[in-house]
Parts: structure tokens; C-alpha cells; sequence
């Protein structure tokens, strides 16, 4: 029989550290999460999950303790354009983030720890290569001259410079990826810090028939969203690789503008609603993930359409209004 695996997904009561949980969980693994919270949208059935604060190198060292085979860092103190984009929480997500990442590459080598996933974000890439809409530039080489666009994207690449160095210089064998706005079920939907799939998905669910919607900015800016479960693949197939570590983007390359969102959206909830377009914290004018890397590296690429993951997605957010949570 194979030996038993162990795994530790930090960030593990949030959106992807719990849908990835799960999935390691049914892979076999013996698996650890750790967060400030429980899941708020799910039970997660993992071998033992803790409640703890990855800012506190105390809980850090009590939580890495064993020589994981694989370790997943998705703690951040993170949200949705209204939460990033406003500068009020600048300070403490470039503390709190940093923090954990200082604590976990420390005590990673301390524990001897096999192997580490980092999720950095599209976030990190440079303001100026994503002016025009039609051809923003994300290659992964196209990250410097830095200039990220957000503190959360400077703390990104701090902390992706940081684990590299570790790597360098203790031997912490790293996987990093950056993240392209991933979406689906089990995700923060409401309340300030969802992004613009879920926030979409609860506007169009909450209209009436024949009514209004505000949507942020003129909505000809482009993204591209990537379903979860196809960026689980990708951490997985990353993590499995043992001849290429990134950085590498994990994102969808179906590049679409916040109006054709919303018009996929009213598709699938069957209505027509007229779009009010405000002002709000909008981030770049447009963004889309380059998979040159990835197909080459690892010979996989996200290949699932955004309206396929948007069903899901809208079909989850409506239940949840249903049955009024
Ligand atoms: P999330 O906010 O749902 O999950 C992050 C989790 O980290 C939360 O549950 C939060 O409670 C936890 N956390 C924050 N501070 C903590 C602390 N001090 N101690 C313990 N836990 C703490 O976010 P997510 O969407 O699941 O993102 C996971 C990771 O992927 C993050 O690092 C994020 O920056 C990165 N990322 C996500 C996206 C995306 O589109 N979702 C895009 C790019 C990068």
C-alpha cells in the first residue's frame, strides 16, 4: 500500500484553500486546514482543521509541525475590486499578508517540509501593460519593470521574490503560480469583499423582471474568470511537476468585457435588465491570462467556458437567496 500523505492548506476556510481541502482530502491525502474562521458557505471534512492566526509565528510553528509532503498557502487578507482598490486596507493587507508568508517560509525549512504551493495573483503584473483593453500583455516574463497597479499586488510579488529567495538560499522547494481571477461555488458573494462573477450573479439574481442593475464603470473593461475546479487542476498538475516551479499564471484566456459578463449572466437567469453604469474602484482596463507558459510547461491549459462555469456559479448564489442566508 502507498503511504499515507500529509497536507496542509492554509487559507483552508476561505474560497479555494476549501475547495482544494476537499479535493486533497478525496485524493487520499491526510489533510490540515488552518484558518482565522470556519468555512462560512461549508463543513469541510478534513483530518483536523485549526482555528489559528498565520500573522503569530507561534501558531505558524504549531501548525507546521511535521515534515508535510505538500503545503498550500492561500492565507491573504484579500477581496473584490471594493476592497483592494480603495486604499483603505492597504496597510494591514500588505502586514497581514506579508506576515503569514514570512512566518510560513521560515518555519517551512525549519519543519523540512517537502514541498510548497504559493498563490500569487494577476495582480502582481504591471499597471502599464493592461492600458488598452483589447491586448493587455501578462506574459510571466512581462513582470518587470514592476509596477502593480495595488499594494496586494506589491505584496504578491514581495512574497513571490521572498519564497524564491528561500528557495535559493535554504533549498525550500517552491511551486508559484498566479492566480487570474478564479470563480464558482462556495465563494463570498456578498457583503464588500466579492468579485465581480458572484457580485454579478447576485444583482442579476435580485432584480426584478424588467429592472435595473448598477454595474462599476463603463463595463468595457476586460477579464477573463477562471472556475474553480479547472484551477484546482492547475495547482495539482503544478504541484506534481517536478521540473518546473513557475512562476506560471493559472488563469482562463477567454477574454471577455464586464458587459459581455453581464450579458452571459441575464442569459442564464432568462432576464432582461437595463444596465446602470456607475462609478467604483475599477483595478486595470483590461487583463487576461497568456497560457503560453503553462501549455508548454505542464502541456495543460483551462479549456472550460465562462458560461458553463457561470451556470454553476448563478445556479449556487440563487439557492443561497432562496433560502435566504
Ligand atoms: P479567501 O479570502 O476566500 O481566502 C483566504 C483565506 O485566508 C480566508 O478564509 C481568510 O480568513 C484566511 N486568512 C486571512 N488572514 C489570515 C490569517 N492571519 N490567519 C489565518 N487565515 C487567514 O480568498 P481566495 O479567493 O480563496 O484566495 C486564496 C488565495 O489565492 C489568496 O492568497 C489570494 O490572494 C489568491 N488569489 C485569489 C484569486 C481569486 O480570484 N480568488 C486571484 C488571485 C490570487
Amino acid at each position: 500500500m502507498a503511504e499515507k500523505k500529509y497536507a496542509l492548506v492554509l487559507g483552508a476556510g476561505g474560497f479555494i484553500g476549501g475547495h482544494l481541502a476537499v479535493k486533497l482530502k478525496k485524493e487520499g491525502f491526510w489533510v490540515r486546514g488552518v484558518d482565522l474562521k470556519h468555512h462560512e458557505f461549508r463543513g469541510l471534512e478534513v483530518d483536523d482543521f485549526v482555528i489559528g492566526d498565520l500573522r503569530n509565528a507561534e501558531v505558524v510553528n504549531n501548525v507546521i509541525d511535521r515534515n508535510f509532503d505538500e503545503v498550500y498557502q492561500l492565507a491573504a487578507d484579500m477581496g473584490g475590486a471594493g476592497y483592494i482598490f480603495t486604499g483603505e486596507h492597504d496597510a494591514d493587507v500588505m502586514h497581514n499578508s506579508a506576515s503569514i508568508n514570512l512566518n510560513v517560509a521560515k518555519r517551512g525549512v525549519e519543519a523540512k517540509i517537502k514541498k510548497l504551493f504559493y498563490s500569487s495573483s494577476a495582480c502582481m503584473y504591471p499597471a502599464y501593460n493592461q492600458l488598452d483593453p483589447s491586448r493587455p500583455d501578462l506574459s510571466e516574463e512581462s513582470a518587470y519593470p514592476a509596477a502593480p497597479d495595488s499594494e496586494y499586488g506589491w505584496e504578491k510579488l514581495f512574497s513571490e521574490r521572498m519564497y524564491l529567495s528561500y528557495n535559493r538560499n535554504y533549498g525550500l522547494n517552491m511551486r508559484i503560480a498566479r492566480f487570474h481571477n478564479i470563480f464558482g461555488p462556495y465563494g463570498t458573494w456578498k457583503g464588500g469583499k466579492e468579485k465581480a462573477p458572484a457580485a454579478i450573479c447576485r444583482k442579476v439574481a435580485l432584480a426584478p423582471e424588467n429592472g435595473e442593475i448598477e454595474i462599476w464603470g463603463d463595463g468595457r473593461q476586460t477579464r477573463s474568470f477562471l472556475y474553480i475546479d479547472e484551477c484546482l487542476e492547475g495547482i495539482r498538475r503544478l504541484m506534481d511537476c517536478d521540473t518546473f516551479a513557475g512562476p506560471v499564471n493559472i488563469g482562463s484566456d477567454e477574454m471577455v468585457t464586464i458587459n459581455q459578463l453581464v450579458e452571459y449572466v441575464m442569459q442564464i437567469a432568462a432576464k432582461k435588465l437595463t444596465v446602470r453604469h456607475i462609478e467604483g474602484p475599477l483595478g486595470v482596463r483590461g487583463r487576461n491570462s497568456d497560457n503560453r507558459l503553462i501549455k508548454e510547461k505542464l502541456g495543460w491549459a483551462p479549456s472550460q467556458s465562462l458560461y458553463k462555469g457561470l451556470e454553476k456559479t448563478f445556479k449556487w448564489i440563487r439557492e443561497k437567496i432562496d433560502l435566504n442566508e
